[in-house]
């Protein structure tokens, strides 16, 4: 079975090709991170315009790359929430007309259920049930995966997700965007114990919270700032980082042990900090859980991952129709 897929929600355009939806034949994906750079995060009407742009562009490459033709093509898997509506509506426009003209199913994609799916690309063994940490620029997720397309939320963030921790820390150092890598790349030559930063265990639930640490960076940066003393970037971006991760950590490896799980796999943008991969495989080891994460790419927005859910959709029976709309806040187990 050949997917084509297609993904627009956010600031990266992106078209794959898969086989049987875990051989990734083609994966294109056109960044607009310079263009946002400026703006110190993403524009969503300059993200629309930029995806209507490319979006076509970016469908051929994918083919021409994978060598494969529009009629060779058995379905469309398409990226329909969450997102911005302005983007997700180039693509999911897009995957429609192509649907239509080629007379193939056309499969809508929770991009959520997608950042999961990049596991089951990297890792063929990888099979449903196993425990999820979602963690990405809009989601914080802790998510039981019964089957495939089968979620349960166990928690979720109260308040900021941690990607989006990231980026505002970053920001208020003007260290740039997007700030998840620039934070773990400093974060290595810093002290991760130099700051006491405050760690949101939330009585002990499966739930987060990341708004009071970020208070707490903006105040120590303040103050510092008060006393003309001088700010060392590197130990702050590394205390934070280690905040974040010790807390995603213990969460994520507690329910896998009080559910029964052997597995987590982490998914999403922040799945790609060295830092995090590095601790929890610490922590999971006494616990003998295995932890598992997509490769660089496929952590951070891309229409492989969207080809593999929907592959998996498609084969269950679940395809969409042409009155299929853009959802901005899709949850994951809605469809
Ligand atoms: P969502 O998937 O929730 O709709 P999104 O698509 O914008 O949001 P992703 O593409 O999954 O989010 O990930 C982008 C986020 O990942 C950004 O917040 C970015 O700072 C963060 N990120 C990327 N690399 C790293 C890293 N090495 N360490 C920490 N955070 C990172
Ligand atoms: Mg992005
Ligand atoms: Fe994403």
């Amino acid at each position: 079975i050949i997917t084509l897929a297609i993904e627009s929600s956010c600031d990266e355009t992106s078209a794959a090709i898969l086989k049987n939806g875990r051989e990734v034949l083609s994966n294109i994906i056109s960044t607009q991170i310079e263009l946002h750079k400026k703006f110190g995060g993403v524009v969503p009407e300059v993200a629309s315009r930029k995806h209507i742009e490319n979006i076509d562009i970016v469908v051929q490459e994918a083919l021409e790359e994978a060598n494969v033709g529009f009629n060779d093509i058995d379905h469309i898997a398409v990226t329909y929430g969450p997102g911005l509506v302005g983007a997700l509506l180039v693509g999911l426009s897009h995957a429609k007309a192509l649907a239509y003209t080629l007379d193939i199913p056309l499969v809508g994609v929770n991009h959520i259920e997608g950042h999961v799916s990049a596991n089951y690309i990297e890792h063929k063994e990888l099979k449903p049930p196993f425990i999820t940490l979602i963690v990405s620029g809009g989601h914080t997720h802790l998510v039981e995966v019964k089957d495939y397309g089968e979620y349960e939320i166990l928690g979720k963030t109260r308040d900021d997700a941690s990607g989006e921790a990231f980026d505002k820390i970053a920001r208020a150092m003007n260290l740039g965007y997007p700030g998840g890598p620039i934070i773990d790349k400093l974060a290595k030559q810093g002290n991760k114990h130099a700051i006491e930063f405050p760690r949101a265990y939330l009585d002990d639930g499966y739930d987060f919270s990341f708004s009071g640490l970020k208070s707490s960076v903006l105040n120590y940066l303040n103050a510092k700032k008060m006393k003309k003393e001088d700010i060392v970037v590197e130990d702050v971006a590394a205390s934070f980082q280690e905040s974040v991760v010790e807390v995603l950590s213990t969460k994520a490896i507690k329910a896998a042990s009080e559910k029964g799980y052997k597995t987590i796999a982490l998914a999403g943008g922040v799945a790609s900090n060295s830092a995090l991969r590095e601790k929890i495989t610490q922590m999971a080891k006494e616990y003998e859980i295995d932890i598992k994460y997509p490769p660089l790419v496929l952590c951070t927005d891309n229409a492989a991952m969207i080809g593999c859910a929907g592959y998996y959709n498609f084969i269950k029976g679940k395809v969409s129709d042409m009155s299929l709309n853009a959802v901005p806040n899709l949850k994951i187990n809605e469809r």
